[in-house]
């Protein structure tokens, strides 16, 4: 069984169902812990998750006056443990803060506050129910993430998400192409083609796990891991 290291947040039951369900054996992992290059070496596939702001002077921007957290050991040990995963081509998801996170690593940048910098943005911050559809995104063809949700899209391309965010990618980092965005052009996925399934999601799939409707998202990142080489 393949074997995914779930980084670390306030609120893990939903990723951990999530990934069981999709034929996966979760763990958590967070800093103090196994070093990256451990993780990276003993793990199937990883997995980031929801939380705060990632620190804005890692991308070398003076932070926003809504900018809150800095969780600095959190932020580096993510950082570091990515860097080795997409090295090494260890299949990876990024959910929420998770992609926000891989962009930064991988080199980019963010948008440090939605309803402040985004003239005519949608609501992105719809905290209840979290399962509740907040926005649609329109989802590039010929995506992996267009493969893995065929049988969910309308229309071949249009998907309808949760929101619980404030930020979002800005500058796409190098290698990696955007695959969905909300009608507001705000940018809800990506990926990094040609190599491992290396995913970033802007909502939070792991909310439906009752329901089911991202489960074949959860599905093919497992099915990567079960099949990664080493
Ligand atoms: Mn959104």
């Amino acid at each position: 069984m393949a074997l995914i290291a779930i980084a670390q947040n306030r609120r893990m039951s939903d990723y951990v169902e999530s990934v069981r369900r999709a034929g996966g054996e979760p763990v958590e992992v967070a800093a103090g812990g196994e070093l990256p290059e451990q993780i990276v070496a003993r793990f199937d596939g990883i997995m980031l998750t929801g939380g705060g702001d990632v620190d804005p002077t890692l991308y070398g921007e003076t932070p926003h006056e809504t900018f809150q957290s800095a969780e600095t050991d959190r932020d580096a040990f993510e950082i570091a443990l990515t860097r080795a995963a997409i090295a090494a081509n260890v299949p990876f998801l990024a959910i929420c803060r998770g992609m926000q996170l891989l962009n930064v690593a991988m080199g980019g940048t963010l948008i440090q506050d939605i309803p402040s910098q985004v003239p005519g943005a949608l609501d992105h911050s719809v905290l209840e129910p979290r399962a509740h559809v907040a926005h649609e995104v329109w989802v590039s063809k010929d995506s992996r993430l267009s493969t893995l949700l065929a049988e969910h899209m309308e229309d071949g391309e249009t998907c309808h998400v949760n929101s619980r965010h404030h930020q979002s990618v800005a500058k796409v980092a190098p290698g990696f192409e955007v695959t969905a965005t909300s009608p507001d052009g705000v940018i809800e996925a990506m990926e990094k083609p040609g190599g491992a399934f290396c995913m970033g999601v802007q909502w939070h799939p792991e909310n439906f796990w009752r329901t089911g409707e991202f489960r074949s998202l959860f599905e093919g990142f497992v099915q990567a891991a079960s099949a990664r080489t080493r």
